[in-house]
C-alpha cells in the first residue's frame, strides 16, 4: 500500500528503548506502526513533531506541504537518523493521502484541503496532530486542556507556573510552545513513570479540533470565552463553538468541564458533547464567581459542593481580566485532584507572571509616560478587555493593522470600544485597516481626539506628541499584524524599541 507505492525505504532505525512493566498503561509500543505509511500534512513545528513521533513508532513518513520553500525532512538535521521518509512540496495528488494508512493533519491545514473532509467522511484514518500524540499517552497522565478565543496562553502559562511552584512535574505546550507530539515522544522514550510528567497542560486552538478527537481525553477542560474570530476558517459561530466544545467529548478521570455562563453558541454545542461531565461555570455556581473590588474569587466544586476562596490581592499582573484568568487557572489546578489544596494554590498567586506582549509594561519614559505593549490583542474583544483594566488612568490608544472579518456581525466590531475610549486622552489608528477603524469610531460618535496615520512608527510619534505626564501609551491594536509585521511578536518588539528610544 502507501509504503510500496512510494517506494519508501522501511529501514527504520529500530528504537532500542524498552518499556518497563511500570509503564504497562502505555497504549502503543515503540514500533506499533511498523510497516505502515503515515502521511503528515503541513510541515510547521506540529507537523515535524508528528513526523518524528510516527518515525519513533516505526512508521514510514510521507511529509507533505504546499509551500515549495519548506525545508524537506530529508535535509532537516532532526531527521538525520531516519531514511524511511519522503517529502512532497507543492502539488500533491490526493490519491497519495487516500493510500496512506493514516493521515495526520497539522493545525494550519484546513480539512477542506487535499480532499481531507471527503476522506474523513468515507471512513479514512484522518486525525489531528493532537489526537495522534494523545494516542500514546499513558492513562495515568492527567491532561488539563485550555481553549477559548482570548486568554488561552495566559491561563495555560498561569497553570504551568502554579504546578511548577507546587512541585508537580508538568508538560506545558500544545498550541503554545512545544507541540503535544514532543510530549508523546517523551512518553515513548521514558523507561518508567518516574521519568515522566504527571500532568500535561495543553493549550488548544480551534484549528487543532477541526477533526473530531478520539484519544485526546482531558481530565479537566476549559473553554474560557467565545467571541467572533477565525470566521474565514470556521465560517459560522456555531461551527466555531463546536470545535471548542469537542474538548469535552472524551473526558476521563475527574471529567471537570469549565465554561462561561450565558454564551448561547457554547451552550448549544456543549449539550451534544458533555455527557457525564462535572460542569463548572465561569461566572456562576457551581464554578467560579469573582468579586473584583474585594479581589477575591469564590469557588464551588460541582462534584463535592465544597466552597473555597482564592485571594487575588497579591496578583502582580496588569488588568482585571487577569483576576479571572488566575481564578480559572487555580480552579482547574484544584480540579486535577493531584493533591493540591486551596491553601497551596493561594500561595502561588503572587508568583504568576504574563507572557510578553500581553498588557506588558515596557517602561515609564523621561516624560512620565508609561508604555504598555498588548500587541497580542489581535481582535476587538481582547482590546476591549485590555481597556477595561485601564480605567484608572488616561491613555493614548493605538488601534490598527489588519482588521478581522466578522461575518456574523456585519461590522468590524470597533464601535464596541467607543464608550471605553471616551475616558481616554486620544486614539491613533494606523495600518491597512486604519482608515476603516477611524471612520467607524468617528461615525459612532467618539468625541476625543482621533488621528489616522500610516505605519506603527508614525502612530508612536503621534501618540508621544499628545500624551501628558502620568498618561499611558497603549498598543492594543485589535487587529492582525501581517500588513506590516511578521507576527504580533515582531509588532510588539518594534513598539518596545520605539518606546525605550523615546
Ligand atoms: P490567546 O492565547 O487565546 O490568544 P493570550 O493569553 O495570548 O490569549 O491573550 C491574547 C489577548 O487577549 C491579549 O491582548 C490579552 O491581554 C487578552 N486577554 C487575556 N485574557 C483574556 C480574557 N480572559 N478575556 C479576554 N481577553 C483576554
Amino acid at each position: 500500500m502507501g509504503g510500496s507505492l512510494l517506494s519508501l525505504s522501511l529501514q527504520a532505525h529500530a528504537a532500542t528503548i524498552s518499556l518497563t512493566p511500570k509503564l504497562g498503561q502505555v497504549q502503543c509500543s515503540i514500533q506499533d506502526l511498523k510497516g505502515q505509511t503515515i502521511a503528515v500534512v503541513g510541515l510547521g513545528a506540529s507537523g515535524r513533531s508528528a513526523a518524528r513521533l510516527a518515525l519513533a513508532r516505526g512508521a514510514s513518513v510521507l511529509a507533505i506541504d504546499r509551500n515549495e520553500q519548506v525545508v524537506p525532512l530529508e535535509n532537516d538535521p532532526q531527521f538525520a537518523e531516519y531514511d524511511n521518509l519522503q517529502t512532497i512540496r507543492g502539488h500533491c495528488d490526493n490519491i497519495l493521502l487516500a493510500n496512506a494508512d493514516r493521515v495526520v493533519v497539522s493545525p494550519g491545514v484546513p480539512v477542506k484541503e487535499y480532499g481531507l473532509s471527503t476522506l474523513l467522511q468515507s471512513g479514512g484514518q484522518v486525525m489531528s496532530e493532537l489526537d495522534f500524540a494523545a494516542e500514546v499517552f499513558p492513562q495515568d497522565i492527567k491532561i488539563l486542556a485550555v481553549t477559548g478565543t482570548n486568554g488561552k496562553s495566559t491561563v495555560t502559562t498561569f497553570i504551568g507556573q502554579m504546578l511548577q511552584h507546587l512541585g508537580i512535574e508538568a508538560f506545558v505546550g500544545g498550541n503554545l510552545g512545544k507541540p503535544l507530539s514532543d510530549a508523546a515522544i517523551r512518553c515513548l522514550q521514558a523507561s518508567s513513570m518516574n521519568d515522566l510528567f504527571q500532568v500535561a497542560v495543553v493549550e488548544v486552538s480551534s484549528y487543532q479540533m477541526e477533526i473530531p478527537n478520539k484519544y485526546f481525553s482531558p481530565s479537566v477542560a476549559v473553554v474560557l470565552n467565545l467571541t467572533p474570530d477565525h470566521q474565514e476558517r470556521h465560517m459560522t459561530m456555531q461551527n466555531y463553538a463546536t470545535m471548542k466544545c469537542r474538548l469535552f467529548s472524551h473526558m476521563k478521570h475527574n471529567k471537570l468541564a469549565i465554561l462561561p455562563i450565558g454564551n448561547n453558541y457554547l451552550n448549544e454545542a456543549f449539550a451534544s458533547y458533555a455527557t457525564g461531565c462535572n460542569v463548572a461555570w465561569i461566572g456562576d455556581f457551581p464554578g467560579i464567581k469573582i468579586d473584583v473590588k474585594a479581589k477575591v474569587a469564590t469557588f464551588s466544586n460541582p462534584a463535592t459542593g465544597l466552597v473555597s476562596h482564592l485571594q487575588l490581592g497579591a496578583l502582580k499582573t496588569m488588568g482585571t481580566h487577569n483576576y479571572s484568568n488566575a481564578a480559572v487557572a487555580a480552579f482547574s489546578v484544584l480540579g486535577l485532584d493531584v493533591g493540591i489544596d486551596i491553601d497551596s494554590v493561594n500561595s502561588t498567586v503572587d508568583i504568576l507572571s504574563l507572557l510578553p506582549h500581553r498588557m506588558q509594561v515596557v517602561c515609564t519614559d523621561a516624560n512620565g509616560v508609561r508604555w504598555v505593549d498588548d500587541s497580542k490583542a489581535t481582535n476587538v474583544e481582547s482590546t476591549y478587555t485590555g481597556l477595561t483594566g485601564l480605567r484608572d488612568c488616561k491613555s493614548v490608544v493605538l488601534l490598527g493593522g489588519l482588521a478581522k472579518v466578522l461575518s456574523d456581525r456585519g461590522s468590524n466590531g470597533f464601535e464596541q470600544l467607543i464608550d471605553l475610549l471616551k475616558h481616554h486622552r486620544g486614539v491613533i489608528t494606523f495600518g491597512s485597516s486604519g482608515s476603516m477603524i477611524h471612520k467607524t469610531l468617528c461615525d459612532g460618535g467618539l468625541d476625543i481626539p482621533c488621528f489616522r496615520v500610516g505605519k506603527l512608527e508614525e502612530a508612536v510619534s503621534c501618540a508621544r506628541s499628545i500624551a501628558r505626564y502620568g498618561d499611558t501609551i497603549l498598543l492594543s491594536p485589535g487587529c492582525a499584524s501581517f500588513d506590516e509585521f511578521r507576527n504580533f511578536e515582531h509588532r510588539g518588539q518594534v513598539f518596545q524599541e520605539l518606546a525605550v528610544s523615546s
